[in-house]
This record gives C-alpha cells, sequence and structure tokens, in this order.
C-alpha cells in the first residue's frame, strides 16, 4: 500500500513549482510509484477528485462540516478554526496549524501504522454513504478519527480533498500527459480513453497493467457517461453547405444537454458536465421508458422546460430542476421538461461512436418514437434551411444546428462536424486599453486591440481578451487614426492606450480564462461599432460580465 504521506509530498512538491512540464514529471513519478491497486484512486486525488464525476457516491462535506470536524480533532472551536482559515486563506494551512502537534500519530500513539492512500478512500467513502438523520455527526466523528491520523503536513491534503478543492493545479491535460509519461503509452490514446471512459484513473490503470492494447480496448459501456461531442459556430448557413455538402440540420434546442443510458428498465441521466442527474428528472426517466424501444441504449439529446405558452423558459428554470433533491415531483410539475433525442451512442451491446451520422439517426429512428426525437432534414437547399432556422426562433429556440452526414461521434471534441448557427448574442461595451502592431502591409496599422471592462470597485480596467479578427484594412485604418493620439507606450509590437475608447463587441460565448485579469474572456469577439458617446466610466462592469457568464448554458 502507498502512504497518504506519499501523496502528501507529490503535492507539496508541486506547489513549489509553476512549470507544467516539471508539474507533468512529478505526477508521473507519483502514478508510476503508487501501488497497483491504489493507481484509479491516486489518479482522481491528484485531481482533488475522491470519486469518479460519473459516481452516484457523494461526499457532502462542506466547509462548516469540515469546520466541525477539524475544531474537534484539535479541541478548539468551530470560531477558531473559522479564524485560521481567514488568516492563512487556505483550509489545508489552517488543518495543519489547528492540528499542530494533536495527532496521534504525532505524539507517537501510532507511528507505524502510516495512512494509506487507500484508508483514506475508504473512510471518505463511509462518509459519502452516510445519509439521513444523525448522518452529519457521524460524517464529523468519521472525520474526526481521520484527521487525528494525520500528520499535520498530511492534513494540509486530508482537508483540501475533504472539499474536493485540493488548489495544486493539476487538471486533466497534466494528468493525460503524465499517465502517457508514466506508462509509455501514445497520448492521443490517453485522451481517447479518457474521453470515453470519463475516468482517468480507469485510463491510468490500463495504461499501467495493458499497455497501448489495452488503451485501444477502452470503449463506451453503459452508465459510465462518455464525453460529449461539441459544436463550432458556423460563419454562415453557406459556409457550411459549402463545407459539408448537405448537412444534417436541427433545432437548436433551448434547454439542457442529456446523455441517457439505458439497459431494460433501468434509466441513469448525465448532464453536461456529465453528473448523474438521475434522481431530480423522473419524469425524462419515464418518458424514455416509455418512448425507446432498444434494450440497451446510450442516448444523446436536449431536454427543454417548456413554458405555459409552449415556448423554452429560461435556462435558469431548467437548472432549478437539474439541481433539485427534495421534492422533486412538485418542481416537475411546475417545470415540466421533454426530451428531444439527436444522436445514439450505443445500441444493444454494440458502439455506435464509429458509424456514421445518417447511420446513426437511422438506428436512433428505429428505437425511438417521434415525441421524443429532434427533427432532422438533409438538405443543401439554402432557402430551406433557412425557413428551418427562423421556425426554430419563432419557436423560442437558439437556432440551428448543422451536423456533417458523414461524421463519427468524437467524444468531447469541439470539431467541424456540428456547426451551429444563431443569432449574435448580448454585446458589451469594453474599454480599449492595448493593441498590437500588423504583420506586413499591415505594420503601419494596429492589428489587434486590447479590450478591458471596468472594477467598479477599485476603478480598474480588467483585460478580458483581444479583437481582430475579421476587421478589414479599411477599419483597421479608420481605428489606427482613432487611437494613435492615445498611445501611452510601445514594447517592440505591443501597445499600451490610454483608456478612453469604447467598443462595442459581439461575441459568441464567455468563457473562464486565467489569461486576463478579468478571469473572463471572449469567443469569437467582433467589433460592432466605436461608441463615441460612451466615455470609459460608462463601459460595462465586471459584474456585468459575471452574470452574462452565469446566464449562459453550461
Ligand atoms: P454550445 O453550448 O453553444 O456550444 O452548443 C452546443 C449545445 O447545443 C449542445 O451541448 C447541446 O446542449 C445544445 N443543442 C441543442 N440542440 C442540439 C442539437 N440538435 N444537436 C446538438 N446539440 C444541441
Amino acid at each position: 500500500m502507498t502512504s497518504f504521506q506519499r501523496f502528501a509530498e507529490t503535492c507539496r512538491r508541486i506547489e513549489a513549482i509553476s512549470g507544467s512540464i516539471e508539474i507533468t514529471g512529478i505526477v508521473a513519478d507519483f502514478l508510476r510509484d503508487v501501488d497497483v491497486g491504489e493507481l484509479d484512486i491516486s489518479t482522481r486525488f491528484v485531481m482533488g477528485r475522491v470519486f469518479p464525476v460519473w459516481s452516484q457516491e457523494e461526499l457532502g462535506i462542506g466547509p462548516s462540516l469540515l469546520y466541525s470536524a477539524l475544531a474537534k480533532s484539535a479541541g478548539v472551536s468551530e470560531k477558531d478554526i473559522e479564524n485560521l482559515v481567514r488568516d492563512t486563506g487556505d483550509v489545508g494551512l489552517a488543518a495543519s496549524s489547528a492540528l499542530g502537534a494533536k495527532t496521534r500519530r504525532t505524539l507517537g500513539f501510532v507511528e507505524e501504522e502510516a495512512l494509506s492512500i487507500s484508508e483514506v478512500y475508504s473512510r471518505f467513502s463511509a462518509v459519502a454513504g452516510m445519509t439521513g438523520k444523525g448522518s452529519q455527526s457521524s460524517k464529523i466523528n468519521k472525520l474526526k478519527y481521520l484527521f487525528s491520523m494525520a500528520k499535520p503536513d498530511e492534513a494540509v491534503y486530508l482537508a483540501r480533498l475533504a472539499i474536493e478543492e485540493l488548489r495544486i493545479g493539476v487538471g486533466e491535460g497534466i494528468v493525460r500527459d503524465a499517465i502517457a509519461a508514466a506508462f509509455n503509452v501514445p497520448v492521443e490514446l490517453v485522451e481517447r480513453g479518457y474521453m470515453l471512459t470519463n475516468d482517468p484513473g480507469i485510463v491510468a490503470v490500463t495504461a499501467r497493467s495493458e499497455g497501448e492494447n489495452g488503451l485501444l480496448r477502452l470503449g463506451v459501456s453503459l452508465f459510465k457517461p462518455v464525453k460529449m461531442m461539441l459544436a463550432q459556430v458556423a460563419e454562415s448557413i453557406e459556409s457550411a453547405v459549402t463545407e459539408m455538402g448537405a448537412p444534417a440540420v436541427e433545432w437548436k434546442f433551448d434547454g439542457a444537454r442529456v446523455q441517457i443510458h439505458k439497459s431494460g428498465d433501468s434509466v441513469r441521466i448525465y448532464s453536461r458536465r456529465l453528473e448523474n442527474v438521475t434522481a431530480s428528472l423522473p419524469d425524462v426517466v419515464r418518458a424514455v421508458k416509455v418512448e425507446v424501444t432498444a434494450r440497451e441504449a446510450i442516448l444523446d439529446g436536449e431536454t427543454v422546460a417548456t413554458g405555459e405558452n409552449g415556448k423554452p423558459m429560461a435556462f435558469q428554470e431548467i437548472l432549478r430542476r437539474f439541481r433539485r433533491k427534495y421534492n422533486v415531483s412538485e418542481m416537475a410539475q411546475k417545470i415540466p421538461l421533454h426530451t428531444r433525442l439527436f444522436d445514439i451512442l450505443y445500441k444493444d451491446g454494440k458502439s455506435l461512436i464509429d458509424t456514421p451520422l445518417l447511420m446513426r439517426r437511422q438506428l436512433l429512428e428505429s428505437c425511438a418514437s417521434s415525441g421524443i426525437l429532434a427533427s432532422q432534414k438533409v438538405t443543401s437547399d439554402i432557402a430551406e434551411i433557412n425557413s428551418i432556422y427562423q421556425q426554430a426562433l419563432d419557436a423560442g429556440h437558439e437556432g440551428i444546428m448543422l451536423k456533417n452526414p458523414a461524421s463519427l461521434y468524437t467524444p468531447g471534441k469541439r470539431g467541424k462536424n456540428w456547426l451551429k448557427f444563431k443569432p449574435l448574442m448580448e454585446t458589451l461595451d469594453l474599454v480599449v486599453i492595448g493593441g498590437e502592431w500588423g504583420e506586413g502591409r499591415r505594420a503601419h496599422l494596429v492589428g489587434s486591440y486590447m479590450l478591458a471592462c471596468r472594477d467598479p470597485d477599485t476603478g480598474e480596467f480588467l483585460p478580458i481578451g483581444r479583437v481582430g479578427t475579421g476587421l478589414t484594412d479599411e477599419m483597421l485604418t479608420e481605428l489606427t487614426g482613432l487611437l494613435k493620439a492615445l498611445i501611452i507606450r510601445e514594447n517592440g509590437k505591443l501597445i499600451e492606450f490610454e483608456p478612453k475608447k469604447v467598443f462595442e463587441i459581439a461575441f459568441e460565448e464567455i468563457q473562464k480564462s486565467p489569461n486576463y485579469d478579468s478571469g473572463f474572456a471572449l469567443r469569437f469577439p467582433r467589433l460592432v461599432r466605436v461608441r463615441d458617446e460612451k466615455s470609459p466610466d460608462d463601459c460595462d462592469t465586471i459584474e456585468r460580465v459575471e452574470q452574462l457568464y452565469a446566464g449562459q448554458r453550461t
């Protein structure tokens, strides 16, 4: 068995460095070293997860429960723990300093008994299994025992794991590269395995014990959600038709993505983030049981909350359904859901992800009644596609999807085989704070502009991304003329502008991003116009960006 100390040491070393290549190396060493029986757990632990995302097990430890357990273990008050967390800014450091010399291991009571990774896991698992009356205090007692077994430096990571916020910066990408490096297998196969199983633990174990061939054998299986295939933005309907010939056109429903796994009478539903949301959606389960005749199937679709006027309700309403744990049926009456299936990934023992779209569609139609299917029309007729688009918008949906009829189902990929076409989203008024001189014949023109939103508390301008692509030479000349007088500083090709000019920017989507100080970035930003009538103080704030972000579908 591998000691939890080894895990804590790994985390500490990772925290001390920032280069992702070095971090990958440390994770790879750790994965190679751990006992094979603990490899799946260890792979998840290093990503800050105790259970696979798709599993039904949930730790259910919030900060207040953790503080109570720490207070009990350390013999101090919960207030003391809260103060420590506030002072250190980290629950892990608070745990180690509260526990200090108190732990039994430090006192030498159980020195010979090192806490192992699997023991930590099995105790967490026991905590997850506790529900109902009295479960809070039983959870606290279990955790208290765990903390009393840990040395202070282990307690740092034990506390963070307990709330699944390890904060050492190891995500999917690093783990994928580390598995490839540790077990000498191609990174693409690790990636493929991860997209199919959505379980880095299984991928690591397979890579270690069965190598490349084992990874190749990994496939979709029932009740293990597959990463969902995603869509890119279509420039225009015409360009999609040029690229695809006759695309399969479907409404882009304004709802929430669901992946449905069915085996006989058991049905499970996973959200876009692949969380098991079955318990919240009994009406969807019922509909699937009635309308899908396949004995076994993995189905992909969108579930829509329909309002009294027959139009889709706001995305937030659907989220209320997805998050509901109690009085589920009451909520189901208030916010009824109608599901539209548009794909099938597996049917009666056979994986279909390598089957072309139109054949998958035939199979889908053969095992689901039309009431639960998304309509699809394969056509290259632009006028017909435009009319489907208009119908979708009139019905209150988002637009259309244009899918390559020959395409395979590529889990987790945002590729060109699925294109979405919808009206532009909201716009933001953003201040221009920087730019970059162009290249070649555009060397005398500012080719891209750095944009920022405003922090009303500090008055600072927080960068949120650049706009540049799609601007004609004519527009660039005009903008360069407008902004030249505002140059404060230049460094090579980079320019800093006095924050004076406001651009109205349309975009496709707001994403979280560590690259900009605002914490956000815009996908496909486009300049709508220069807002000469607006001063930088009137530009949009970080709060508005946060609101728009929260209102987007996830
Ligand atoms: P987006 O979230 O803008 O990248 O668009 C992709 C999302 O559109 C998918 O994740 C689905 O939730 C949703 N969607 C709605 N209708 C369809 C459809 N007919 N085919 C695929 N995705 C759809």
